[in-house]
This record gives C-alpha cells, structure tokens and sequence, in this order.
C-alpha cells in the first residue's frame, strides 16, 4: 500500500482556525514579516518546531491523572526511572524540566577553561551551556554531513578521523566526547551504529567518557534499522538499547522523542558526577526524584517512551517526513538531501537566487508560506546567524527554511497542502522579494527583528 496511514485515530480534535490571504497579509505587516510574532492561532499549520509540540496519547492523559504529586519517593518517578532505563540502562536518572537543564548541570560540573567538547554538531542549547563556562565547543562532522547535495545515509556522523586527532592532541583537555542523534544543527541527520560503536573504541582508548545528546534517539534507530547493513532484522527495542550500551550517560529533551510537551533528563554511570549533578539539581530544578517535573510529567514520558519505539508509528512518521521531503524535490525545490527525521530543510538561497543573502532569501519564501498558506517555518539562514559580535553582517553558511513536523499532530492531507502551497510559492517565485530589517537586539536577532519589504 502506499497510502501513509495514521497508526492512530483521533479522540479529541483541536479546530483551526481559517483565515484568508487578506486576513494573513495584514497579520504578517503587523508582526513586522517576522513569524515569532504572530499568534498561533493565526497560523494553520505550524512548522516552526517538533520540539514540546507533540499531540499526547489517550494512554498518556490517562497517566496524567495517575501522577502522585508527593515531593520525594513519588511512584511516578520510579516508573519513570523504569520506562528510561529499559531503554537505556544507565545507573542514575535525573528528571530535568527540558533539555537544557540537563546540559546546564552537566557542563557546571564537566566544562571550564581549556576544556574541549567535541560533538558531531552542538545543538545551539549544546553550545551556549559549554561556553557559558568557558570551555570550547568543537564540532566535528563528516565532509558528507556538510554537502547538501550528498545523499550519504548518515550525514550525522561524527568525523573520526577528527575525533581521534583531538583526543591524541588535546585528550586531557576533553572531559567527555558527545555524539547528538538525530543530529538536529546538520539538518535532522542520522549517524549509524558503526559511528557510535568506532566512536566510544577511540573513546574508551583515552578513558574518555562518552555521552549522547538523545532527543531522537527512536528516528535515528530507524534510520539504522532501515539503512544499515546488519539491522533490517532487529527490533528498535534492541536498536535501541545496543546505541546506549556504547554510552556513559546522556542528556535528553523529552519534547521530541519523549512524546511530550515539557521534559527532559540527564542520565549517567558515574558515582561522582551523579552525586555533584543532584546536588545542583536541588539547587536550580527541585528534588531528584521530581527535577524540574510534575509527577504527571514523569508518567507521561514513561508511557511516551513506550509509545516512541513502536514500529508502526516510526514508520508512519519517518516515511510522512520523508514523503513531503520527496514531493518537494520532485516539484523543484531544492532541499537538504536526504530528507531527515524531525524536518525537510529548503534550500531557498538556490530556489530564489535573484535575492542576495544580505536581503534574506529564507525570510522571504517564510513570509510568502504564510501569506499562501499560513504555514509558519523557521528560517535558520543570515537572519539567524548572519549578525557578527561587532554589529557587521555577512551571509551564513547557508539560507534554509525549515519545516519541522510536530509528532502525531497533522495527518496525511494537512501535508498534502503544504506540498500544494509549495506548487503555488514555487510556481511565482521569481516575483519574491527581500528583506531589510529595521530593528535588530544585539544577540538571537531572529526572535525578534523587525522587517520591512524591500
Ligand atoms: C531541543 C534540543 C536540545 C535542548 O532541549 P530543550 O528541551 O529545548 O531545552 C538539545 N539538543 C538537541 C539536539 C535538541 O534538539
């Protein structure tokens, strides 16, 4: 069959609100053409993150009512703990309210001056929490992990010729080595087994731990399941649990792969760090056996994390993914090949060359999905990245627009008409035009710049 189906049915629908193009023009001038300002429930469909957008299941509403709320020894924490370590057998587990907590706490102990973190790509979060402490944050990803145009199956490896020159160099300055799956920054890429195994070998060689940055870590099983060699015949339970038997610990948002809106942990063996890491957790998030969590919380990410390696819904997923990923580039538009996990990465510098970077090409094919549509995307190009600390500007690297797919939230035909709106944005795309921003904040400009049309 080649229907995508929905390995669910719908209990409790939520109604959007239509609007027309009219209605969309005046609301996109009034946010100054910047998606951050829009109210949600002018947009129809939102793509600007998969990330606590997750619709939850009856299962986990129903784990809702049962979360004990009691401050220490809560049973929803113990079947917390539990739902973490079936999947990934560390000896602590430390709820954190999202995933950032957790990486704050583990560079409060790990990071600090002349210290490297190598990663394949530091997630933004990643990489302000190692240098907040002044430690530096090196990313080491493959030549084919940064060619768009590479159709290698796992764009996300780490590069281990690089690892392995770092740790012979600088080994003593590395406290531990990370690895992000799927790798969100190299545009939702998955890095293979054989990655992760030859990485924790060089690891283990230096006595350097290694950690896995994990929000998606049930899409990259299934990219190794369906992708490499050796694999096709495992379970993701067993995919699963052989990609963190190669780990020391972990730090996880639970709003991606734990199918929940608020959550996250951080999840090591050592004795020493664990026992430094609650102390701090006391300190910012709460008691360790809540975090930064309600007990309801903690039930819902146990029953999220049952859901999450089910077959028929990471196949559902993946192949919904990768299905607008398809019909996109059939039609012409060019995007980061191949289609990853969570998003599909438009390449809007190659789809609307007759705007410069410095006038924004992703901001302008953002602002024309909405206008069409009312999809909201995500630029992650030069207005993101494009402002250097002295107040200059030049291009980023490259002008992308992503579309992030929330879990089990939009069916089949709500992606259907993204593809449609893309026919129309493509169709007239020569007549786009850029962007001038009229008020910038020092840093993250991207939240809340103001445009104006050139
Ligand atoms: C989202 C994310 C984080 C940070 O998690 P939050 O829950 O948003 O704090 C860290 N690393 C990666 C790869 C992510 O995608």
């Amino acid at each position: 069959m080649k229907t995508i189906i929905e390995p669910f049915r719908i209990k409790s629908v939520e109604m959007l609100r239509m609007t027309t193009r009219d209605e969309r023009e005046k609301l996109i001038r009034e946010a100054y053409y910047n998606l951050f300002y829009l109210h949600s429930d002018d947009v129809l469909i939102d793509l600007l993150t998969d990330s606590g957008t997750t619709a939850m299941s009856n299962r986990q509403w129903a784990g809702i009512m049962l979360g004990d709320e009691s401050y220490a020894g809560s049973p929803s924490y113990f079947r917390f703990k539990e739902a973490v370590r079936n999947l990934m057998p560390f000896k602590h587990i430390i709820p954190t309210h999202q995933g950032r907590a957790a990486e704050k706490i583990l560079f409060s102990i790990l990071g600090g001056k002349d210290v490297i973190v190598p990663n394949n790509t530091h997630f933004d979060t990643t990489r302000a929490n190692v240098e907040a402490t002044g430690a530096r944050a090196l990313d080491l990803i493959t030549a084919a992990g940064l060619d768009p145009a590479s159709t290698d199956p796992f764009k996300g490896n780490i590069d281990l010729e690089a690892l392995k020159d770092c740790l012979e160099k600088d080994g003593d300055k590395v406290p531990l080595v990370m690895i992000t799956i799927t790798n969100n920054s190299g545009s939702g890429q998955p890095v293979s087994m054989a990655n992760i195994r030859a990485a924790a070998k060089l690891c283990k060689a230096h006595g350097t731990p290694l950690f896995l940055d994990a929000c998606r870590f049930a899409e990259n099983a299934w990219f190794i399941k369906k992708k490499e060699e050796g694999y096709q015949n495992k379970s993701i339970l067993e995919i699963v649990r052989e990609i963190f038997s190669y780990a020391d610990g972990m730090t996880m948002s639970a709003k991606k792969d734990g199918l929940v809106n608020m959550g996250g942990w951080l999840a090591l063996n050592d004795e020493a760090w664990a026992m430094e890491a609650r102390n701090l957790l006391i300190l910012t998030e709460g008691f360790p056996t809540y975090g930064g969590l309600a007990g309801r919380d903690l039930e819902a990410i146990a029953i999220g994390l049952e859901e999450v390696v089910n077959e028929d819904y990471l196949e559902y997923r993946i192949t919904s993914t990768s299905y607008l990923g398809k019909s996109l580039t059939k039609m012409g538009v060019p995007i980061v090949q191949p289609p990853g996990g969570h998003a599909i990465y438009v390449d809007a510098r190659a789809m609307l060359p007759h705007i410069p970077p410095l006038e924004y090409p992703g901001q302008a094919l953002a602002v024309e999905l909405y206008k069409m549509g009312g999809i909201r995307a995500c630029e992650i190009g030069t207005v993101m990245f494009g402002r250097q600390t002295d107040g200059s500007e030049k291009p980023a690297a490259q002008d992308l627009v992503r579309l992030a797919i929330p879990r089990r939230v939009y069916t089949q035909s709500h992606i259907d008409y993204v593809i449609e709106c893309f026919k129309e944005v493509y169709t007239g795309r020569e007549k786009l035009k850029g962007f001038r921003i009229i008020y910038e904040p020092p840093m993250l400009r991207h939240f809340t710049a103001k445009f104006t049309l050139l």
